[in-house]
């Protein structure tokens, strides 16, 4: 990186070392020009992409959303806290993983169908329904397959 007293091109780093209980790289550098020494930090950058919804407007990625969506579709049904905060972790970690910037609101919405289809039949039709706001019938028997076909891609 550019040395920032003389902003020459190239720049040694002459110590480097974990700080933060490992989530930071603390780096020593001198320049080869100036021989001034800086100090940087470099950290992964885990960021929660945003939310595009169909209409086009874009929301900071909400879990108190997510997790009452999650409620809604599991009312009544025995599934414990412990599995929808893991869901909710899994669900987080994948928008994470993306490394996008952006993400439609339909992608977060299959990585929930995803979930409850292995999680609560019930809870996945029930989401299903309301998330893709079935159509017609036939959307309905496809959402009904997907339960019984897990493994069919389509
Ligand atoms: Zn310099």
């Amino acid at each position: 990186m550019h040395c920032p007293f003389c902003s020459a091109n190239d720049t040694k780093v002459i110590d480097s070392r974990l700080v933060a209980e490992g989530d930071q790289v603390r780096r020593r550098r001198e320049c080869f020009d100036c021989k001034e020494r800086f100090t940087t930090y470099e950290i992964a950058e885990l960021v929660m992409p945003r939310v595009v919804k169909q209409n086009g407007v874009r929301e900071p990625f909400d879990e108190e959303k997510l997790r009452a969506g999650l409620q809604r579709a599991l009312e009544k049904r025995p599934v414990g806290v412990e599995a929808v905060e893991a869901v909710i972790e899994r669900i987080k970690h994948a928008l994470r993983a993306t490394g996008e910037r952006e993400i439609g609101s339909r992608v977060l919405g299959e990585l929930v169908m995803d979930e409850l289809r292995t999680l609560d039949e019930v809870a996945y039709v029930r989401f299903a329904s309301v998330y893709r706001s079935f159509q017609d019938i036939s959307e309905f028997r496809d959402a009904i397959d997907k339960l019984r076909h897990p493994s069919d891609p389509s």
